[in-house]
C-alpha cells in the first residue's frame, strides 16, 4: 500500500495517514491559486477546515468498526486514512454472523449519531430552522439558507449532510461495502457462509452494473469507479472466501509437490553445478547424508556463492556454516495452518514427510497458490 504517516494513537489504535494525502494539499493549494498569483488564505483556510472535519467523519467511522470489533476480542492493527476514504485493517472478521453484522452497522451508525448530535446545536443558532437546513441540502444554489449565516454553520450544516451521505453510501448492501457485510451476516443465518457470500458479492456487483450504467449518461466518473471498485473488490472477497473454503479440508500431501533437488553430503560443489544452474529453480537444495538421511537445506543462493569460490570444495564444507533446518510437516497437517506458518516464517521451501518420517515432497505458498487455481474450477462443477 506504499508510505504512509503516524499521526495518532487513539484508544491504542495507530493512526496512519497514507501519502496520497499530499496530492490532496497540492490540488488544495491549486484551487485557491489565482492567475494573478496570489493566494486567498482565507478561503483556503475553510476548505482545510471542511477536508479535515470530512476525514475527521471518517476517521469516527472507522473507530465505530474497530470497537465495536474489539468489545468481541478482535484487534485492529491500524486505521488508515486515504484521499478516498478510511480503511481499518482487522486482525480477522469476528466468528459469528451476528458479531460481523455489528461491527459493519457501527461505521455508519457512528455518521449517524455525530449526525443526530449536530443537527439540534445548528437549530439552537438563531435564524435556523428545519424548513431552511433542508431546502439548502436538496438546493444548494437555491435561495435558502440564506440569512447572515456564517462559514462555520455552512461548515456544521454541511457536515450533518455529510455524514448522513457517507452513512447511506456504505449501507448500499454491495459487498464489500458496509451493507454488504450486513446482508452477507443476514444471510448467513440461512445458508451456510460460501453461499451467503457468493449471493451477497453477485448482488453487490448487480448493484455495481447498474450503478455504471446510471453514471455513464451523467459523465459521473467518480461514481463509475466507486462501482468499479466495488465489482472488482467483490470478486476479491469471494476469492478468499473461496480460497478459505478449499483449504478447510485440505492436507499438506493434496498440494504439496513431489520433486525436489537432491544433494549429497559428499558431493563436490563442480559436480552439482549443472543440476543447481539449469534444472532447478528452487529456492533451497535438500541435503541428504550418504545412508540417505535428509539433514537440512541449503540455500541456492549461499552454494552458488560457495560453487564460485571453490568447485573443488565439498557440499560438507559449505554445510558447516550454512546448512538450514526448516520445521519438517508431515503429508497430514492442514493446508489451512501451513499456509499460516509460511507466512509468519521467513522459509522459502518446507520439506514434507510421509508416516515413516521420510522426506517425500516439498511445498511452499507458490506451490499451494498453484494448487488452488487448478482446483478452484472443481468447486461448482
Ligand atoms: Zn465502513
Amino acid at each position: 500500500m506504499g508510505t504512509s504517516l503516524l499521526i495518532a494513537r487513539l484508544f491504542g489504535i495507530p493512526v496512519r495517514l497514507h501519502w496520497t494525502f499530499l496530492l490532496l494539499a497540492v490540488w488544495l493549494v491549486s484551487t485557491h491559486y489565482s492567475f494573478g498569483g496570489t493566494i486567498n488564505w482565507a478561503d483556503m483556510g475553510w476548505t482545510l477546515a471542511s477536508v479535515t472535519a470530512l476525514f475527521l467523519c471518517v476517521l469516527l467511522h472507522e473507530l465505530g468498526h474497530a470497537l465495536t470489533a474489539r468489545r468481541y476480542g478482535v484487534n485492529t492493527q491500524k486505521i488508515l486514512l486515504l484521499p478516498i476514504g478510511g480503511l481499518a485493517m482487522l486482525d480477522r472478521l469476528p466468528d459469528k454472523p451476528p458479531q460481523e453484522m455489528w461491527v459493519a452497522a457501527a461505521g455508519p451508525l457512528a455518521n449517524l449519531a455525530l449526525a443526530f448530535v449536530l443537527l439540534p446545536v445548528i437549530l439552537l443558532m438563531p435564524g435556523n430552522n428545519l424548513e431552511t437546513i433542508l431546502g439548502y441540502w436538496l438546493y444548494p444554489n437555491g435561495n435558502y439558507f440564506i440569512h447572515d449565516a456564517s462559514r462555520f454553520e455552512y461548515l456544521l450544516v454541511g457536515l450533518v449532510a455529510l455524514n448522513v451521505l457517507v452513512a447511506l453510501f456504505n449501507l448500499i448492501p454491495a459487498f464489500p461495502m458496509d451493507g454488504g457485510r450486513i446482508f452477507r451476516a443476514l444471510l448467513s443465518t440461512r445458508w451456510p457462509r460460501l453461499q451467503a457470500t457468493t449471493i451477497a458479492v453477485r448482488t453487490g456487483q448487480a448493484i455495481a452494473i447498474v450503478l455504471v450504467a446510471l453514471s455513464i449518461p451523467s459523465f459521473n466518473w467518480l461514481m463509475a469507479l466507486a462501482a468499479a471498485f466495488i465489482f472488482f473488490s467483490a470478486a476479491f472477497e469471494l476469492n478468499m472466501i473461496r480460497e478459505d473454503h478449499l483449504l478447510k479440508n485440505k492436507t499438506v500431501g493434496d498440494a504439496a509437490r513431489y520433486s525436489f533437488t537432491k544433494i549429497y553430503t559428499t558431493d563436490v560443489l563442480g559436480e552439482i553445478d549443472d543440476v543447481f544452474r539449469y534444472k532447478t529453480k528452487d529456492e533451497y537444495l535438500f541435503v541428504f547424508d550418504e545412508w540417505n538421511n535428509f539433514v537440512g537445506v541449503l540455500d541456492g543462493a549461499v552454494m552458488l556463492a560457495a560453487i564460485n569460490e571453490n568447485e573443488t570444495s565439498y557440499v560438507t564444507r559449505v554445510m558447516a556454516a550454512k546448512l538450514l533446518h526448516p520445521p519438517s510437516l508431515t503429508l497430514d497437517d492442514k493446508l489451512h495452518d501451513v499456509l499460516q506458518v509460511l507466512s509468519d516464517t521467513d522459509w522459502k521451501l518446507l520439506p514434507v514427510s510421509d508416516r515413516n518420517g521420510k522426506l517425500v515432497a516439498v511445498i511452499n505458498t507458490k506451490i499451494i497458490t498453484y494448487y488452488l487455481r487448478q482446483t478452484k474450477w472443481g468447486l461448482f462443477r
